[in-house]
């Protein structure tokens, strides 16, 4: 089993589609692990986004980011880290297939309302930034093997 941590970014919390995001990855059937609704500060997100400190875009990400609540999330399932990159779409919204969360709720690439790990390695580092290990809930979904073989 992988884990991976997903983000609802603040455009996507004022948008009104947590519940939607949410519901995606419920009904594939991934395991909701930890989850909080928290406003992060401009130095949380700078360090959460530290691989891009040389983009031109960084700083005013960071800020963007920082601005306003975001969901956030650690969800578990075998292969996840590269199921929920598929389910995302591309970074840029205009490349996202239908059916993917970017192709089908957003037009934007600075205003792509989700953010989820792209690697395991990154992942891991993701998860221990935003949670702590009191955070998360041991539970078995009822469905688990009829979802695994
Ligand atoms: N971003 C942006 N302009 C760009 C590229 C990225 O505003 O030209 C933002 C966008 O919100 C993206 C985030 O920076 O989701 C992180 O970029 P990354 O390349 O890691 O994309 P992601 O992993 O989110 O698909
Ligand atoms: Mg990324």
């Amino acid at each position: 089993m992988e884990r991976t941590f997903i983000a609802v970014k603040p455009d996507g919390v004022q948008r009104g589609l947590c519940g939607e995001i949410i519901k995606r990855l419920e009904t594939r059937g991934f395991r909701l692990c930890a989850a909080k609704f928290m406003q992060g500060s401009e130095d949380f997100m700078k360090n959460h986004y530290l691989d891009l400190k040389d983009m031109p875009f960084y700083a005013g990400l960071c800020k963007y980011m920082s601005s306003g609540p975001v969901l956030a999330m650690v969800w578990e399932g075998q292969n996840i880290v590269k199921l929920v990159r598929m389910m995302l779409g591309e970074t840029n919204p205009a490349d996202s297939k239908p059916g993917s969360i970017r192709g089908d709720l957003c037009i934007n690439i600075g205003r792509n309302i989700i953010h989820g790990s792209d690697t395991l390695e990154n992942a891991k580092r993701e998860v221990d930034l935003w949670f702590k290990a009191e955070e998360f809930v041991n539970w078995t979904p009822c469905y688990q093997p009829f979802l695994y073989e």
